[in-house]
């Protein structure tokens, strides 16, 4: 890894700090802050706004970059993007750039997929990323350096980024303080200034963690992998509920949205007779009934890695008709990006495990 510290990885503060220390005035500070997250400038020779000296010693002092794009992948639509990122130490994550175009009501959403670990330490058995095991929580500019690539991408064809999910590889209620840093700069009206409610965390619920989250009152959305709606069939996918049965996570969603007033939201990928039955969507409804929620619900994308097959359009209808007549709204998602197996971790898994094309349910 380079020795030269990730300029990324700072904060407004520590950056102003080290400004002084060189001997500059406080408004270098703003001038380098607005450059790299309202620029979005990438290179130390970019900053034009700056002395030739101070573009010198930024860059002999800091690292601008630690994602190195490796492989891109774009859908036959145009409209889903992902691309595998190498980072210093070897190891790689994903990315995956949505597109939305104004006729299914989302007024041209542009939706930034982003990770938050290298591999991922919950196991879940459809997941490529899960079955890669952990390798390593990503750092504060590592998260964020993922969107701002993509902004300069978009920004360059007069768009850009409007929605953000923490739904890649990894969990990131387990690299906690990490991805509440990384929302947190990209929400600074001073730089990125993407508002919170444009932000969606996934998780596979961590229980102590949601109810930081909770006491905290974050305004970003919050998404619950739920895929089951008894602990057998969620322990026997979902290793996490093993130690956080469906009952106690359920009642930190109510807490959740008693303290927040916030909707919350359950995901569920749908696999073909294993929890798309009329039986699961009942006891789904039951769970639910009373909480202010949203359901989405998801095919599964049949995979070499999992044996599940996504359920027939028969058996969705099915499930959202009864959640529906229960009083539970609900989403089918369109699947995105199939052909380029958008799934995360698959290309991560790829590089590393030449031959296997596992797909993944990102949380
Ligand atoms: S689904 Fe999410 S939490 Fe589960 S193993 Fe995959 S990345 Fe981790």
């Amino acid at each position: 890894m380079s020795e030269r510290p990730y300029i990324y990885d700072f904060s407004q503060e520590e950056l102003a700090e080290q400004l002084r220390a060189w001997g500059q005035p406080a408004y270098r500070g703003a001038q380098i802050w607005d450059g790299l997250y309202k620029q979005l400038w990438a290179k130390p020779e970019e900053f034009t706004s700056l002395s030739k000296e101070l573009r010198t010693m930024l860059s002999e002092h800091y690292r601008f970059t630690h994602l190195k794009p490796s492989i891109t992948l774009n859908s036959s639509d145009k409209q889903t993007h992902k691309t595998l990122f190498k980072l210093p130490d070897g190891n790689a994550i994903e990315t995956v750039l949505m597109r939305y175009d104004d006729r299914d009501g989302s007024q041209g959403r542009r939706t930034l997929c982003i990770s938050t670990q290298a591999g991922c330490a919950m196991g879940c058995v459809f997941c490529a990323t899960g079955q890669m095991g952990f390798r390593r929580n990503l750092s504060v500019g590592e998260i964020v350096e993922q969107v701002l690539y993509f902004a300069r991408q978009l920004k360059a064809e007069g768009e850009h980024v409007t929605n953000v999910v923490l739904m890649g590889m990894g969990e990131p209620f387990h690299n906690y303080k990490a991805s509440l840093a990384a929302i947190a700069r990209l929400n600074d009206p001073k730089g990125f200034g993407l508002g919170s409610r444009h932000f969606t965390i996934s998780t596979v619920g961590l229980i102590p963690a949601i109810q930081r989250y909770t006491k905290e009152r974050h305004q970003m959305g919050l998404a619950i992998s739920l895929h089951a709606a008894d602990d057998e069939l969620r322990a026997s996918m979902l290793p996490v509920n093993q130690r956080y049965p469906i009952k106690d996570l359920i009642q930190a969603c109510r807490e959740y949205v008693e303290v927040t007033g916030r909707r919350i939201t359950f995901e569920w990928a749908l696999i073909n007779d294993v929890n798309d039955t009329p039986e699961q969507a009942r006891k789904l409804a039951a769970l639910l009934r009373g909480l202010n929620c949203h359901v989405n619900v998801i095919p599964l994308n049949p995979t070499r890695g999992f044996a599940g097959k996504r359920s027939t359009r028969e058996r969705v209808a099915e499930f959202r008709q009864i959640l529906e007549a229960e009083g539970i709204s609900c989403t089918v998602r369109v699947r995105r990006g199939i052909d380029i197996q958008a799934g995360c971790g698959q290309l991560a898994e790829a590089e590393g495990h030449k031959g296997q094309q596992p797909i993944q349910i990102s949380n």
